[in-house]
């Protein structure tokens, strides 16, 4: 799908919202409330500034209510197909012919270089939530044979994937590098006793440190991946490894700037809203469970014309700083190459009567640095100038200045604004 969409996209979208209207008490309530008639939506922007968007707690809070199934609901119960829980736990039932995510990942998995008699290793968890099963089935059509290896187990994982010689793993990066170090308190070498060649890494940060320290273990190619656990994969990484193609054909992806609610540029950074496209047993309409994506704005070298886009972390925490949407995990990115330096804090404000936002950057100084500070501090400033495209000033500080809730993944206090009161 291009973005912003075109006439065609928006077509589909439509008669979706015709159906969904017809059939989801939820959505058939929403609409009126909003005063939206689906047959009366012009454009795609008469879309976005008119029909509401549904937050995660929405769909949380509404099968709470009405359990199990919530108000969603668009089908009698004799119409699903299979049952789907995830984390909350949120109940998601399927038509028959939904695939639930299928389609898209048999595209990444092709996206890596798959050969004919490539063996996969599923690691994920295949216990009540969805996450190994969907993987099992989608390498199963993409033409391998799949090794149900689950989570946990190291050691007869290691038995198991040593013995059919299994060549590509899929899970987390962090239990791949388990299972190298379990390999080797077996005396074995997990290059040359395990045969991994390619690897599907997903439901967690994939770093670059980690990408490079599994490469060198395994001699795998690992390839990123992301998704959402009600609207399903999403994205995944070519051979070029820079930014994941969006697959999801199947949805209707909005990214949005996080302030304005206007289209997100190509370059910059947008919130995801994903509205389902056909008939669903569970509808969602514009969910938007909170995720940033950064858009990358050129085409990819390796010729799919599909967007590009880079997982940036939870919207709450973005600011708009001197024009630019940034997160704190931008800026972790760059501090993390400074082994001195630790959690840090983004203090915003607008100094009266000056044009501009001020941005100082409290960074915890974990040893000390003496006369180095200064060239340190500029270094830094270049950095984060060429990466985040803002100025920082900086200041070290004791790391007991930095809270604790500041630190990564949720970096729930990093941003200080002083602007809003
Ligand atoms: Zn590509």
């Amino acid at each position: 799908m291009p973005w912003p969409p075109d006439a065609q996209d928006f077509a589909e979208l439509r008669r979706t919202l015709e159906w969904v209207y017809a059939n989801s008490p939820y959505y058939a309530r929403a609409f009126d409330h909003a005063g939206v008639k689906p047959n009366e939506i012009r454009d795609y922007d008469d879309f976005r500034r008119r029909v509401p968007r549904t937050a995660k707690s929405d769909l949380v809070e509404n099968q709470r209510q009405h359990p199990p199934f919530g108000e969603f609901l668009a089908v009698p119960r004799e119409r699903f197909g299979s049952l789907h829980t995830s984390p909350g736990p949120i109940f998601i039932p399927r038509l028959p012919e939904e695939r639930g995510g299928t389609p898209v990942l048999k595209e990444s998995i092709k996206d890596m270089g798959l050969r004919p008699g490539d063996i996969a290793h599923i690691t994920l968890s295949y216990h009540i939530m969805p996450g190994g099963l969907r993987l099992h089935r989608a390498f199963e059509e993409a033409g391998c044979l799949v090794i149900n290896g689950g989570t946990g187990s190291s050691e007869l994982q290691v038995e198991v994937a040593r013995a059919w010689g299994a060549t590509v793993y899929a899970g987390t990066p962090s239990f791949l590098a388990n299972l190298g170090d379990t390999a080797r308190r077996m005396g074995l070498d997990p290059r040359r006793d395990l045969k991994y060649r390619i690897g599907f890494s997903t439901a967690e940060a994939l770093t670059p440190k980690l990408r490079t320290e599994l490469g060198e273990i395994f001699g795998i190619e690992l390839f990123d991946h992301c998704g959402e656990a009600q609207i399903g994969p999403l994205a995944g990484e070519c051979r070029i490894h820079d930014g994941m193609h969006l697959h999801a054909r199947d949805l209707f992806c909005e990214f949005l700037d996080p302030e304005s609610g206007e289209p997100a540029q190509p370059g910059d950074i947008g919130e995801i809203a994903a509205t389902q496209l056909g008939p669903r047993a569970l509808p969602l309409v514009r969910y938007a469970p909170g995720d940033a994506f950064r858009l990358l704005p050129d085409p990819c070298p390796c010729g799919d014309l599909s967007l590009r886009l880079i997982f940036v972390g939870q919207v709450g925490v973005i600011r708009k700083i001197k024009g630019v949407l940034v997160h704190p995990a931008q800026v972790q990115k760059v501090i993390s190459h400074y082994p001195e330096l630790g959690r840090f804090q983004i203090v915003v404000d607008h100094p009266e009567g000056e044009r501009y936002d001020r941005a100082v950057l409290r960074i915890a100084r974990l040893q000390a640095i003496g006369e180095a500070e200064e060239d340190l501090k500029k270094s830094l400033q270049h950095q984060l100038k060429a990466t985040i495209l803002i100025q920082m000033d900086i200041d070290l500080v004791d790391p007991a200045d930095v809270p604790e809730a500041a630190a990564a993944p949720r970096f729930t206090e990093a941003m200080v604004d002083l602007r809003r009161k």
